[in-house]
């Protein structure tokens, strides 16, 4: 099955017992047992749940793995691939790390005696130099947030195997259709479904995906052990937005090079973020890796004050100012104050996040008008 038909059919069969086409929402948390032991193949719902297997189902294809394993948020998702690692192991991550999953690995599992630590990964050929004793997985992130940095996943996957190294990729912000992982040798995929898969911005949501029968027994068996499971409710949501899931991300990609020519040749606008440029520094591998070149922008002003960047961000009336990206709706948002806040100022300069950087997640409304309220809000 080609990629359209899979977020419409895979994993999705009418309920055997109403003749239901869409998936019901089974709210419930136990199943009537015929006899001690003698059920239908569900006993418990943290542990089975028809609405979240569907949805696993699907989401298994799309990435082009054989099991996926869902959470109740992309953060719990990452808990679960973090406790396949014992104490005194090591994580070897991108340096622009997501700030949440930072905030996890150092705050909360350092207390635990995991170690990780955040390298350069642009340039593949620095992290088998970086590979320690204690290295046991590769945490890769790519298109990074926000300065959309590309990571080459195949190559980092392959020296990775060649230590024996396990490889997790966070494909949130490029998307299923956008870019496969498991197809260029990683193990794990992780999302935050809450993203672009759920694609509404109405639910929070995570899921790993593999093809590895064993590493899925165990992600299974911490899913269950630990709970952080996804309601019944939830996971039907996510199964109603992955059926646009193509159409979505395909216009939003369209739209979001419209507004990076745009910025680009703007008299206010210093620079612009996005792979899909040539002189982008990972343009090569972004153009080999991904379908297209993905739907986040982030761009800096040409005076570099917080002043002029708080002027945009309070006036634009279509990109709302809030967290989070992947949704219909065109977003604004202000690294520096929002999402990296708790990053100290002298490292996010390091890595080109000032004061004045502003990210956009381009939705799907008419691009004119997307364009028209960002010219309004820059004059
Ligand atoms: C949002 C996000 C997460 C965390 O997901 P939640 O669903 O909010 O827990 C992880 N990684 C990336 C890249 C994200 O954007």
């Amino acid at each position: 099955m080609k990629f359209a038909t899979k977020v419409i059919h895979a994993g999705i069969e009418p309920d055997p017992s109403t003749g239901a086409v869409m998936t019901p929402i089974f709210q419930t948390s136990t199943y009537a047992q015929e006899a001690p032991g003698v059920h239908k193949g569900y006993e418990y719902a943290r542990t089975q749940n028809p609405t979240r297997s569907a949805l696993e189902k699907n989401l298994a294809a799309l990435e082009n793995g054989t099991d996926a394993i869902c959470f109740a948020s992309g953060l719990a998702a990452q808990d679960a691939v973090i406790k396949l690692l014992k104490s005194g192991d090591e994580i070897l991550s991108v340096n622009d790390l997501y700030g949440g999953s930072y905030r996890q690995m150092v705050r909360v599992y350092s207390a635990w005696g995991l170690k990780s630590r955040y390298i350069d990964m642009y340039d593949a050929s620095k992290v088998e130099a970086a590979i320690g004793p204690d290295t046991k997985m590769i945490w890769i992130e790519t298109p990074t947030n926000p300065m959309l940095n590309i990571v080459d996943i195949a190559a980092v996957c392959a020296i990775a195997r060649q230590h024996g190294i396990l490889t997790c990729v966070d494909n949130t912000f490029a998307s299923p259709y956008l870019q496969n992982p498991l197809d260029l040798g990683a193990d794990i995929v992780l999302h935050s479904a809450t993203k672009y898969i759920g694609g509404h911005s109405d639910v929070v949501h995570g899921c790993l995906i593999v093809k590895d029968a064993e590493l899925a027994q165990r992600l299974r068996f911490l899913q269950n052990a630990s709970g952080a499971v996804p309601g019944p409710m939830d996971c039907f949501l996510i199964l109603r937005g992955i059926k646009t899931l193509h159409l979505r991300v395909r216009q939003a990609c369209e739209n979001a090079e419209k507004i990076a020519l745009y910025l680009a040749q703007h008299p206010k606008v210093s620079k612009v973020y996005w792979p899909g440029f040539e002189n982008h520094p990972n343009h090569a591998i972004a153009k080999k890796q991904m379908r297209l070149f993905g739907a986040m922008v982030s761009f800096d002003l040409k005076n570099n004050t917080l002043e002029d960047a708080t002027r945009i961000l309070s006036n634009t009336h279509l990109f709302t100012l809030a967290e989070s990206l992947g949704g219909v709706e065109s977003l604004i948002g202000h690294p520096a104050s929002m999402t990296h806040a708790s990053i100290p100022k002298e490292e996010r300069l390091k890595v080109g996040l000032t004061d004045s950087l502003i990210r956009l997640s381009v939705g799907v409304e008419d691009v004119e008008d997307l364009i028209d309220d960002l010219a309004a809000a820059l004059a």
